[in-house]
Formats: C-alpha cells, structure tokens, sequence
C-alpha cells in the first residue's frame, strides 16, 4: 500500500439528529438570537413549510416556490420578499431544490441558514450551490454556502415516495463511491463513506417494501449525512461529471440519472481502483466479493429504472453528451477516452447491463 498522505478539512456545521428533533427549532433560533425567519419549501411541501410555522408559535413567514435547478428568477422573487418581511434567518425544509434556495438566498444577505433536509441527496452538507440563470446551470462552491445547522428528523422523510427514496438513496451512494476514489481522499472521509454506504444498502429494500419503518428509514437518513458529508469534503470525478452534463444539457431528472449512471462510472473506473472495489464490495449486502455485482442486486430489489431511454434520452443525442462530457478536463483514476465514454452513455440510454 502507498504511503499515509493527506490534507484533512472539516466542515463547521452543526448537525441535530433523532426522531421528532423538529420540535427543537425554537431552542436552534433562540441559541443564535434568531426571531424573524423566512421558510422555504417548494409547493409540494407547504405542509412541512406549515409545519415549522406552528412548532415556532406562528413565527416566521412562508416562500413556497422553491423549484428544480434553482433559477436566479425565483431567487429573486425571494430575495424581494425576504427583505420586504424583513427576515433574520432562512429555515429550508425539503430536498436538495429547496435546500439551493436557502443557499442562493443565504450567500447573497449572509443571513443565517438552518436546513431541514428530507430527501437524501445531502446539499445541506456541502458548500457548493447549483443556479440556473435563463436555463445554464452554473455552479460554485464557497465556504459561506454551507448552512450552519442541519436538523435530521426522520419523520419528515416518511412521506418521501418509495419510487423517488430508493433513487435519493442512490445518488447518496454516489458521492460516497466517488469519494473513495478522489484524487484528494483521506481515511476519515473514506470511513465515512463505506459507513454511509453501508447504511443506505442496508436500509433501501427495506423502505421500497415498507416507506413507514422507521428503524429503516433512520439507518437512511443517517447514510445520507454521511455521504453529503463526504460530498462536501472531497473531489467528485466521471460519475458526477456525466450526471451533471445528463442533467443540465438535456433536462434528465437528477436522482434518477445518478441512478441509472453509478454502475457504469464505477465499472468505468473498477481496474483503476482495486482496493476502493474491494471495500465497497464488503459493504454492499450479497455483493459475492464483486462491487458492480453488489450495486446491480440493490438496484434490482429497489425497483429503479435502469435506462436514460426511460426519461427520454434520446440514441441521437449519445454523440453529443460523450462530446461535452469530454469538454472540460477534471481528475478521474482512470483517464477520460472519448470513445470509451462514447460506449458508456450508449449502454446507459439503453439500459444495458454495466461493463
Ligand atoms: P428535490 O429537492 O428536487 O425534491 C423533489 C420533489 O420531492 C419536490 O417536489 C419536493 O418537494 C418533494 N419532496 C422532498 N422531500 C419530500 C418528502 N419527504 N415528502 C414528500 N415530498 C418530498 O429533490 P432532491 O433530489 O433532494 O434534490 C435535487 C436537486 O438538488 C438537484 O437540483 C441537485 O442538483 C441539487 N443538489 C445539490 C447538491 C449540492 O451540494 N449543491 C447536492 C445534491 C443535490
């Protein structure tokens, strides 16, 4: 094995975990001499948005039109109204479209952000925020996005569908499959990374068959910290790469496609990494010692769908996602060859097995 080096980084948020941890919201404001918040939730969720308001006495005002890709329109329509309430802090309750407003809203009044995550996508533990301005999606990481408190109460996330909880599931599974292999891993980020794998393969079948179990569903919510954790930590490669061009450049939706690709981006990079295949094949539940074998089984008894053709992606459109995919150089274990990239897109539009 190589030599022991690494940089080590954490990341200063404070994170309330357990069953029924909502009620403390009063105690998070009043602690940080908070009294005048702005909630955030999408028109989906205005019950968890009502919610809040109730725990905090009637306190604090709403902003129900958090949305996908977080356009800079609807950011300013936020801002607009967070100064016309005059609002002291942001409280996001929701996924990670929410969670990017809070962000967008957060970075440009330095106002204070407390999240209420309740997918497992793990934007609240990273300081990096994806906008869209008329339909680009731009992204940047700075410090001062990453929210201050995370609350993680697994009641929320019982009403998350079954459908869209095992491909959320996924997507955490992703950024800790990805940070195993960063060019600037470390061991704790990598301990945490097959801890929170090994939580969400555990937990996933399970809510699949039964969204309401709790046990399952907090094993879940404590994978999915764990692997925004380590989202937020180190580099993400090929994987995140290729869902962020999927996403942005033709409107695939996003924990789906993570979904669909991490297969074939770990098959991709399997005879770079030999060790990261052989610890992730030890975490993940009736893997027989092969990572891919292990990843494909958990996809299989989750019910997901396996190809981008399902969401309409297009056969045409192969050329053209291998030709941005390759557009902009980034670190990867296994170099970046356009024609084997070229493959792994088509196999992934199809839905073929990973290779
Ligand atoms: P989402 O936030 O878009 O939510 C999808 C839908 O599910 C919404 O309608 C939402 O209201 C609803 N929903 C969420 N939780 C629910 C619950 N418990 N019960 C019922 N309905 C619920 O989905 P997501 O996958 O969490 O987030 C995806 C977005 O977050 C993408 O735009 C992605 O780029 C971004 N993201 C950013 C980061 C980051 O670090 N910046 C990390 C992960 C994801």
């Amino acid at each position: 094995a190589a030599p022991l080096n690494f940089i080590y980084n954490v990341a200063p948020s404070r994170v309330v975990f357990g069953q029924g941890k909502i009620q403390t919201l009063p105690d998070e404001l009043a602690r940080q001499g908070l009294k005048t918040p702005l909630i955030l939730t999408t028109p989906q969720q205005i019950q968890h948005g009502e919610k809040v308001k109730a725990i905090l006495g009637g306190v604090g005002n709403l902003f129900t039109e958090a949305t996908m890709h977080t356009p800079t329109s609807v950011t300013d329509t936020a801002l607009a109204f967070t100064k016309s309430v005059d609002a002291d802090s942001i409280i996001s309750i929701g996924g990670g479209s929410t969670i990017g407003l809070g962000k967008a809203i957060s970075i440009r009044t330095g106002l204070p952000h407390i999240c209420i995550p309740t997918t497992y996508a793990g934007s609240e533990m990273t300081p990096i925020l994806g906008e869209s301005v008329d339909g680009l999606k731009k992204t940047r990481s700075d410090p001062k996005i990453l929210p201050g408190t995370v609350i993680y109460d697994v009641d929320l996330t019982l009403s998350l569908p079954p459908g869209m909880s095992a491909t959320s599931g996924i997507n955490a599974i992703a950024h800790s499959v990805e940070a195993l292999y960063a060019q600037n891993a470390n061991p704790i980020i990598s301990l945490l990374a097959l801890e929170g794998v090994k939580a969400l393969a555990g937990a996933l079948p399970t809510i699949v068959e039964s969204p309401s179990d709790v046990t399952a569903r907090t094993s879940a919510q404590y994978g999915a910290w764990l692997c925004g954790l380590c989202l937020g930590s180190v580099g993400m490669s090929i994987h995140h790469k290729l869902c962020h061009t999927l996403g942005g450049s033709f409107g695939l939706p996003h924990a789906e496609t993570h979904t669909i690709v991490l297969p074939h981006a770990l098959a991709y990079n399997a005879p770079r990494i030999p060790e990261v295949m052989e610890k992730l094949a030890a975490v993940l539940p009736e893997s027989n010692g092969d990572a891919i074998h292990g990843l494909n089984v958990l996809l299989t008894r989750l019910k997901v769908q396996r190809g981008l053709n399902q969401f309409g992606f297009k056969v045409e459109d192969v050329d053209k996602a291998a030709d941005i995919a390759v557009s902009n150089p980034y670190y990867n274990p296994r170099p970046i060859e356009r024609d084997l990239i070229r493959e792994l897109i088509r196999r992934t539009q199809a839905g073929e097995d990973a290779r």
